[in-house]
């Protein structure tokens, strides 16, 4: 794919002191178009900036939209590497199938990727446990109110440089079992990475802060009964010598972070299930002291620890509120691998060249 480049006339200021999580984007961004009669074309690396849109644009309408979220990691040697992009563009294609979005040439992804990263590449911070967030999307622009999917789209990438999720050490969070909103259903979009799945989650989050929780533990929205997601994570429970994860159905986010943590386990010896999982298991496994580990998983966090759940009042401290021996193996080996400073045994690092 031939893509242009404009390249910025008036490149703005690193940051400086502690980064967060995308609040800063870089000087450029990527930008592709689709219409009917012209599929994917003008690709084009331009000057990050404001984009103008018709107010009729259905994405704004309808929601018609999907997202990607992945890092660039600077390694300490100066490379920079991806981690499973491959595993990110065959999701994008699973999302716009769901969403009658056009599908992406997997190829043309990667080299705009790589291609950005390499524009922007000073921007991607170095200090330990900061990455490159990239976040690709797709919104729908026909200028239409009727309920039809889109005719044109447009496809960007924007770059924000982000800081380590922790700032000292992983810290257990606090969760919040949530029965009475659900972020997804069976037949729905739960499996897709689209931003209504985020706006149906924002009650039950914001519900969740009101009562000093850092995030939801999603229930099916079936039965209410069975446990779908963390957050925005997915979510693993050690009880006893199994690892036990929800099997994905439709309804919950098939994570990059998910998959390489079931892969990585089996691979050394664990004893891994994918299956249904009630709240009712969980509590009874910490009732009887089974319960030895919970943990989310996702780009952002990689590892995220539970230390305790609330549910309606009911109180489970998991691990008495600190960091498991196995979240913290997993947390060392995939960020080990995504930094590389750790042998890549699984083949899931890609270097960025130039
Ligand atoms: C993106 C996302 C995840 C995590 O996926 P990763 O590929 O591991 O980053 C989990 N759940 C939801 C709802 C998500 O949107």
């Amino acid at each position: 794919m031939q893509i242009t480049k404009t390249l910025t006339t008036a490149p703005k200021a690193k940051p400086e002191g502690a980064l967060g999580f995308g609040k800063i984007f870089t000087d450029h961004m990527f930008i592709m178009d689709y219409s009917t009669e012209k599929g994917w074309h003008d690709a084009r690396i331009v000057p990050y900036g404001d984009i103008s849109l018709s107010p009729a644009s259905m994405v704004f309408h309808y929601g018609q939209e999907m997202f990607e979220g992945m890092k660039a990691y600077r390694a300490k040697d100066g490379r920079i590497l991806l981690f499973r992009p491959e595993k990110n563009i065959e999701r994008m294609n699973n999302t716009n199938r769901r969403m009658c979005i056009p599908e992406v040439n997997t190829e043309d992804v990667l080299q705009a990727i790589e291609e950005l990263v390499l524009v922007d590449s000073d921007w991607i911070p170095t200090q330990e446990g900061t990455s490159l967030y990239i976040r690709p999307f797709i919104i729908a622009t026909d200028p239409f109110l009727g309920v039809h999917p889109s005719h044109t789209y447009k496809f960007m990438i924007i770059l924000s440089p982000v800081g380590a999720y922790y700032a000292s050490g992983l810290a257990p969070v606090k969760i919040c079992v949530e029965d009475e909103y659900v972020r997804a259903v069976k037949g729905g979009t739960g499996f897709a990475k689209v931003g209504g799945n985020y706006a149906a989650s924002l009650k039950g989050q914001e519900k969740a802060e009101k009562m000093g929780y850092a995030q939801v533990l999603w229930l099916d929205g079936i039965e209410h009964r069975y446990i779908d997601e963390v957050g925005a994570m997915n979510v693993f429970f050690v009880i006893g010598d199994k690892i036990v994860t929800p099997k994905l159905e439709g309804n919950i986010l098939p994570g990059v972070t998910r998959d390489s943590v079931i892969n990585y386990l089996k691979a050394k010896g664990y004893n891994v299930e994918e299956r249904r999982i009630s709240i009712d298991e969980v509590y009874e496994a910490g009732q009887k002291g089974e319960l030895k580990e919970m943990f989310g998983t996702g780009t952002a966090a990689v590892i995220s620890p539970v230390g305790l759940l609330d549910w309606n009042g009911k109180k489970l401290i998991i691990n008495n509120n600190e960091i498991g021996e196995i979240s913290q193996m997993l947390y060392d080996e995939i960020t080990g691998i995504q930094f590389g400073n750790k042998k890549d045994e699984f083949g899931w690092s890609y270097e960025i060249k130039r």
